[in-house]
């Protein structure tokens, strides 16, 4: 582990404050804060929490930062995204066991992580040229008439355990490209993640004599994310987290008329047809239900099955999931790790108690597993449960690998039972029928941010635009258009000719002119 944290210039003792360049870390006084491996429960290393005193430095740096940065033009700062790129690439393997070391997602899925960033950096390289703005007819004499898209400022990053470094990434490659400078919170369950991260970036940005841009500090969300909600000079703060988390941000930014980007919790279903291909419906249940260990937003909560195909779905679900392999998941073969912390553990075991008591039956799974030498980790057999319709816990999401098994007639009732959840994030069907799909992606039917047809709810690709509606919290990220959150929209006009004219027509005519004829 030494030598990994090493590889990824992580020294023995590391601050918790940075502003983006080798030597703008802060020698930080807070609080001790240390990062325990959910893999065997120990701790990997102790970083210190960034202090007030560290966050006004750090915000100070990220002024000066922001001041370079916008007015580099944006396709030279599509380079130097691009080039970030790269060293990420360089450094994907070991990044990649760093996050599985303390997120405790297996290994395959961390490199997948460290790839999407790579991707998200790719694609604003390219966006860098492609910041357009609309032209627009002037209904005016000699007037020009267009819009243009400026930086916000610095924007505030706060992220959540379960992507410890790509959640970051869909906002700050983003937002950089379009100027801004970034000041990013990350979980207090995965610091070492982020320094790492910033210890990557930090040779490039002092190469470019651009310190500032990429800020980091470490604390909780009470100390320094609320810090940050309260704070102008972060005119947008996007939010990566639970619903409860969304709810309290979302209202405290609002109070100082600033913008919030909210990516909340899901509880999302796959609705399996009556002509589904039952082999694609499986591998994308069971992918969408136990991948990160049912730790993702988009994880599959809910299977809403046609009753003609339950018995036998249900029948090879259990068959596949005695096949999963839990257990430490840097090793290969394994296909589950553990959960976060013990207190993910007992979310999950009340949960399973709560639809034991509401008529839920557990048919698979749902215990606390022990592996061998790796005895204090946190390991959970993933758990399905045949639900009734109504069941309580069912409607809410909870963060570990349970999967809700529920029946459906018609497909208008099961996609009420899937636009039942208050939160509203990924969706997906599976079916043979062009009408059944048609009428799942209609105005009537899923209401969610993202809607897949034969595929699973996890998985998404960085070209769209990420997020979901309801509870979830309504912004989007990454890809399509998701950029114009990051930056300021200014409508222009520009009068060439002689005379002021008013739009709508107005005469206004007050004499200013010898002529009086002009308007
Ligand atoms: P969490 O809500 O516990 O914490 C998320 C982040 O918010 C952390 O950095 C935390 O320190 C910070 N925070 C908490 N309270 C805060 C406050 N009052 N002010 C400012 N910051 C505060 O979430 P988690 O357990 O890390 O992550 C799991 C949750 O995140 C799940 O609900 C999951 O669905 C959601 N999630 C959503 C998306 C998405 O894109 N929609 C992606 C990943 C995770």
């Amino acid at each position: 582990m030494r030598e990994l944290l090493q590889t990824l210039g992580l020294q023995a003792t590391n601050p918790g404050a940075a502003t983006g360049g080798t030597e703008g870390w802060l020698d930080t006084r807070g609080e001790e804060l240390v990062s325990v491996s959910p893999i065997d429960g120990r701790p990997i290393a102790a970083v210190r929490m960034a202090t007030a005193d560290d966050y006004e430095a750090v915000m100070t740096m990220a002024r000066t930062g922001f001041e370079r940065w916008r007015m580099i033009p944006a396709p030279q700062r599509g380079k130097i995204i691009g080039e970030i790129g790269c060293a990420l690439l360089q450094r994907k393997e070991s990044l990649a066991r760093l996050i599985t070391m303390e997120s405790g997602k297996i290994i395959e899925e961390g490199r997948g992580e460290i790839q999407e960033m790579i991707d998200v950096a790719d694609f604003a390289l390219g966006l860098s040229r492609q910041l357009y703005g609309l032209t627009m007819p002037s209904e005016r004499p000699h007037h020009r008439m267009y819009e243009q898209w400026h930086p916000l400022g610095i924007v505030g990053v706060i992220s959540s355990f379960n992507f410890p470094a790509a959640v970051w990434s869909w906002n700050a490659f983003i937002a950089a490209v379009c100027g801004d400078a970034i000041l990013w919170k990350p979980s207090s369950k995965t610091p070492l993640t982020a320094i790492a991260v910033q210890r990557i970036l930090d040779p490039i940005l002092d190469r470019h004599d651009l310190r500032g841009v990429f800020n980091l500090v470490i604390g909780s969300g009470r100390e320094v994310g609320e810090r940050m909600t309260a704070d102008r000079r972060l005119p947008l703060i996007s939010a990566t987290g639970s619903c409860d988390m969304g709810r309290r941000i979302g209202q405290q930014v609002a109070a100082r008329l600033g913008r919030s980007l909210l990516e909340l919790g899901g509880n999302n279903a796959i609705i399996v047809g009556a002509d589904a291909d039952l082999d694609l419906a499986l591998e994308a249940a069971v992918f969408s239900a136990i991948g990160t260990a049912g730790q993702r937003c988009t994880s599959a909560r809910r299977l809403i099955v046609h009753h003609s195909r339950k018995e036998i779905f249900l029948s090879r679900l259990k068959d596949v999931y005695s096949r999963i392999t839990i257990g430490h998941p840097l090793d290969g073969s394994v296909t589950m790790g553990p959960l976060i912390d013990a207190t993910a553990v007992t979310a999950m075991m009340d949960a399973l108690d709560r639809a034991r008591r509401n008529g839920g039956r557990i048919l698979y799974g749902g215990k606390k597993r022990t592996i061998q030498g790796l005895e204090n980790g946190f390991y959970v057999e993933p758990a399905i449960v045949e639900a009734p319709r109504d069941l309580p816990v069912m409607m809410e999401e909870t963060f570990a690998p349970i999967v809700y098994v529920v029946e459906y007639d018609r497909l208008a009732d099961a996609l009420a039972l899937n636009n039942a959840a208050s939160e509203g994030l990924s969706s997906a069907l599976i079916t043979d029928s062009l009408r059944a799909a048609e009428e799942f992606l209609s105005a009537r039917g899923t209401d969610c941010g993202i809607a897949n047809v034969n595929g699973g709810t996890i998985g998404a690709e960085i070209g769209g635009a990420f997020g979901g509606e309801k509870d979830t919290g309504g912004g989007r990220e990454s890809g399509s258009d998701a950029w114009k959150a990051y930056m300021r929209r200014q409508t222009v006009t520009i009068n060439w000719g002689p005379a002021l004219r008013k739009a709508q027509g107005i005469r206004f005519d007050v004499g200013a002119r010898p002529d009086h004829t002009a308007r």
